[in-house]
């Protein structure tokens, strides 16, 4: 450990207390590391999120799922509905779980939830935690600086887990390749009076997707995707006509519909870090990527990258090697770079083939979703990479406790 006179040592401090710096930090505490977690508590957040199997089975491995599960509603089947009304248009397509040998492609859950678990989870491993925001972050060649209002923490190591304007980021001097679209997210839960059957369903419409995902019971969580003043106007209206407008939009599906409290409206970005890591700070979450809500892949991706990075300093550690060291943090960039950008590149290519007004590319997009509901191995291939990429799947996400 690297001492400083008048602050805190640690080996690792992980800045950020969402959902990827607080699986970071169960995981290397669990692993046998000394961590401070640096997070201010977070606000009530009433998104949901898709956990895909992994990262359930990553929860698991940790003792986390256990507080998630009586909140968390099972995806058995994800339907597609083209929803554009083009010339064009794109055949139904159903995907289900039980085709690659799944109960589930993974469960829907309240981040509120997700949060408390995690956080009660760290309480009970003794996760040492400060309250309060990281203000600077440098590092020399033999550990990083953390300063907070009242304090010093010197690290081997510091884990940027701080969203999307990471403070972390900017300290290790890595800049990003980012893309604003001409989009926000309206979010919401909503009471229905049909039952939902656990199966999420994406209406494909040509200003972005609405998204009705299962919670437990007969509730949803609704991504309604729109250009910034629709999805504002439409954010801005009383509980019943938003009900109303949300179940027109929804065809029906789920039958009448009531608005629960707690709306959130979110611009829509595509941002890649250019490195994962640099100069003793390793990026995690929407620290290093910034995905749309499309098919469910950003904290998954997050989790992805929090399991592996917990895996190589715990690695590093059991061979006594500096965890903050250059070949460690390259070791890190190595591993997540493909996954995170082959992500970027599917969801980015998906999302701007619905804004288009260009025939040949919806022709193509219909074609591809024709040949996904036709061919069975492709879809199976797709499912199995959508859940859990081969390639990239940390031992955590294996259910394996290094
Ligand atoms: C509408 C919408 C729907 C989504 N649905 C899904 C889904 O179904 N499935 C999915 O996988 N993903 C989904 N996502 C993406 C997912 O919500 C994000 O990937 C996830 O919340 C990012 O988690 P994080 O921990 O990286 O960052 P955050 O949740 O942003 O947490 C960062 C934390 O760092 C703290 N922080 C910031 N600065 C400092 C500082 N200086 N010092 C200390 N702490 C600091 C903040 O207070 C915050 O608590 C969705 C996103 C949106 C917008």
């Amino acid at each position: 450990m690297v001492g400083v006179n008048d602050g805190a040592t640690t080996e690792v401090a992980v800045i950020g207390g969402g959902p990827a710096g607080l699986l970071c930090a169960i995981a290397l505490k669990a692993f046998g590391i000394d961590v401070l977690l640096v997070a201010p508590r977070a606000g009530d957040d009433h998104r949901t999120t898709a956990l895909l199997a992994g990262s359930v089975t990553a929860l698991t491995t940790l003792g986390v799922w256990e507080g998630c599960r009586a909140h968390a509603a099972p995806l058995v089947s994800i339907r597609i509905v083209d929803a554009t009304g083009r010339l064009v248009r794109a055949p139904e397509v159903i995907f289900r779980a039980e085709e690659i040998d799944l109960d589930a492609f993974g469960y829907n859950i309240e981040n509120r939830h997700l949060i408390a678990a995690l956080e009660a989870r760290a309480a009970a491993l003794k996760v040492a935690r400060i309250e309060a925001a990281a203000h600077t972050v440098t590092s020399d060649s033999a550990g990083a600086t953390v300063a907070l209002a009242d304090r010093l923490v010197r690290a081997r190591l510091v884990i940027g887990a701080d969203g999307a304007h990471s403070l972390c980021r900017a300290a290790a001097g890595i800049g990003s390749n980012r893309h604003d679209y001409p989009q926000s997210a309206l979010t919401l839960n909503l009471a229905h009076d049909r039952p939902h059957g656990n199966s999420a369903t994406e209406f494909h419409t040509e200003h972005g997707p609405l998204t009705l995902v299962p919670l437990p019971g007969e509730r949803s969580s609704v991504v309604c995707v729109l250009d910034p003043a629709a999805a504002r106007a439409l954010s801005d209206l009383p509980d019943a006509e938003l009900s109303v407008e949300i179940e027109r939009r929804a065809h029906s599906l789920l039958g009448k519909m009531r608005a629960e409290p707690g709306r959130g409206l979110f611009p829509l970005a595509i941002e890649t870090a250019h490195s994962f890591a640099r100069s003793r700070i390793a990026l995690v979450g929407e620290a290093a990527h910034v995905v749309p809500p499309i098919g469910a892949q950003g904290l998954n991706l997050g989790l992805r990258d929090a399991a592996t990075l917990a895996e190589i300093v715990a690695d590093a550690r059991r061979q006594k090697a500096d965890v903050g060291a250059p070949e460690i943090l390259a070791r890190y960039d190595g591993q997540r770079r493909a996954d995170a950008t082959s992500r970027r590149i599917a969801i980015d290519v998906l999302n701007r083939s619905l804004l288009t007004d260009f025939l040949p590319v919806q022709s193509v997009r219909g074609l591809s979703l024709f040949l996904l509901d036709r061919i069975g191995p492709l879809r199976r291939t797709l499912m199995r990479e959508g859940v859990a990429p081969g390639a990239a799947q940390p031992r955590l996400m294996r259910g394996e406790l290094v």
